[in-house]
């Protein structure tokens, strides 16, 4: 990597920071699926260890875990093969402990994730039963946020659950640690094997920053970009979508609709991620020039341009989130619907896009959400308190956990926030309407030929 290369590659580092994108998928995915008749309808289904999945449709998971890594090598502009010691081989014989780290390893996602039988409870619905909530560290492997709203209902073997409960639930899991630590320079035994090369971004000794590459993606920005920091090809949210909705596939037809759900929530995590302007953009609303030129200042020795930058960004990304995330989550508690529910709820503009296909997430969301990055920093700039979007010298991230934010915009200009409030919507729609398209493509698939 050459010197200006090294120094994006420090700014994309540090813009990446402790962000998990939409901070909760559950909660949307409820309201997202709630109406929509494949789910509402659908009967409960038996919940199912991954073991006895794994167990019973070994030999048709050799076969698509083979077709997933010629998929990948043919479809992915950048994809490194996977070691020919990680293809999965069924083997009868083995212990269903053996077999399910075969898996993960075959999978390339870590090997000690939970996979746990659990769901997270739709806000609006009644509290769990406090004897069914499981530790934080039953589900997830990453440590516990303050304040975190996660709850984790454990799921009885063989007991009947609604997919609705399944699907949303398994739409937050990808940030429970499946993706930390997959690099050869990762402090990991498996990131050594994988075969992924080097972080690409990032800084390799922090957990956060590993899992980055797996729920962004560059796929639009200028070809200067490209030809100056071409690293920022090595992302993989199109990789796990295909290998989490071909398994999702193989799940419902094979009779497994615990486990169809389950992969398809899992697929629905990458697509949602690149819904948010900031994991689809390199630097939303600063030209690419200007972005270069920032670049070449700090290489000259003045970097200040280029740290503001980094604090901004970061600033930006971290509080649409968690404005999202509390709309969301008051919304649930007040139970006071808001225009977020009604636009994730809303099916009206599904079939304005094309039909789900492979590339349907790089060519239709991302591009999307490239396009709306320059008009949501505006409208960020323009409607949150300018010290959480304007001022390099707050770090927002540090602050978070005592922010609220809902009660500083309410002391704001209503016109102001109602702006703010219309493109929260406009992003919950699209987020609603591509992962309804995404669910149609897995069920379209999984239909008897
Ligand atoms: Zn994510």
């Amino acid at each position: 990597m050459n010197r200006f290369a090294l120094t994006l590659a420090a700014l994309l580092g540090l813009a990446t920071g402790n962000v998990m994108a939409w901070s909760n998928h559950s909660y949307a995915a409820y309201r997202t699926f709630e109406r929509m008749p494949e789910l509402a309808n659908a009967a409960p289904v038996a919940a199912q260890p991954l073991e006895t999945f794994l167990k019973a449709e070994e030999k048709a998971i050799e076969a698509l875990l083979a077709s997933q890594e010629t998929w990948a090598s043919a479809n992915l502009e950048f994809y490194p093969p996977r070691p020919a010691a990680l293809a999965f081989k069924a083997n009868p014989a083995r212990s269903d402990e053996a077999r399910r780290q075969a898996f993960l390893m075959a999978l390339r996602v870590a090997p000690n994730s939970k996979f746990a039988l659990y769901m997270q409870p739709d806000p609006w619905g009644a509290a769990p039963d406090a004897s069914r909530l499981l530790a934080h560290s039953a589900v997830d492997t990453l440590p516990e946020q303050a304040h975190s709203t996660l709850r984790f209902a454990g799921l009885k073997v063989g007991e009947g659950v609604a997919p609705l409960n399944v699907l949303a639930s398994a739409c937050d899991e990808p940030d429970y640690g499946l993706d930390i630590n997959l690099w050869s320079d990762s402090p990991s035994d498996w990131g050594k094997v994988y075969g992924f090369e080097a972080l690409p971004f990032g800084n390799p000794a922090l957990y956060f920053s590993t899992q980055a590459p797996f729920h962004m993606g560059f796929y639009h920005e200028d070809r200067v970009i490209y030809l100056a920091a071409p690293f920022i090809k090595k992302t993989f949210p199109l990789l796990r979508i295909h290998q989490y909705s071909s398994l999702a596939a193989l799940a419902f037809r094979s009779g497994h609709p615990y486990w169809g759900w389950r992969f398809t929530g899992l697929a629905l995590h990458y697509v949602q991620d690149l819904t948010q302007p900031y994991h689809a953009s390199l630097s939303p609303s600063n030209a690419s020039a200007r972005l270069i030129g920032i670049n070449l200042l700090a290489m000259a020795g003045f970097p200040k341009m280029k740290d503001d930058m980094i604090v901004l960004l970061s600033n930006r990304h971290l509080a649409l989130e968690k404005y999202q995330n509390q709309m969301v989550y008051q919304a649930a508690q007040n139970k006071i619907e808001t225009g977020i529910e009604i636009s994730l709820r809303s099916g009206d503009r599904d079939v304005s896009y094309p039909a789900w296909s492979e590339l349907y997430a790089r060519d239709v969301v991302a591009r999307q959400s490239h396009t709306l990055g320059a008009r949501l920093t505006d409208i960020l700039v323009d409607t949150l308190p300018s010290m959480f979007v304007s001022d390099p010298s707050f770090d927002f991230g540090v602050k978070e956990s005592e922010i609220d934010l809902l009660a500083e915009i309410s002391k704001q200009d209503p016109a102001k926030r109602a702006r703010l409030d219309s493109i929260t919507s406009e992003l919950m729609g699209n987020f609603g309407a591509h992962s309804r398209n995404l669910v149609r493509g897995i069920l379209k698939n999984a239909a008897p030929k």
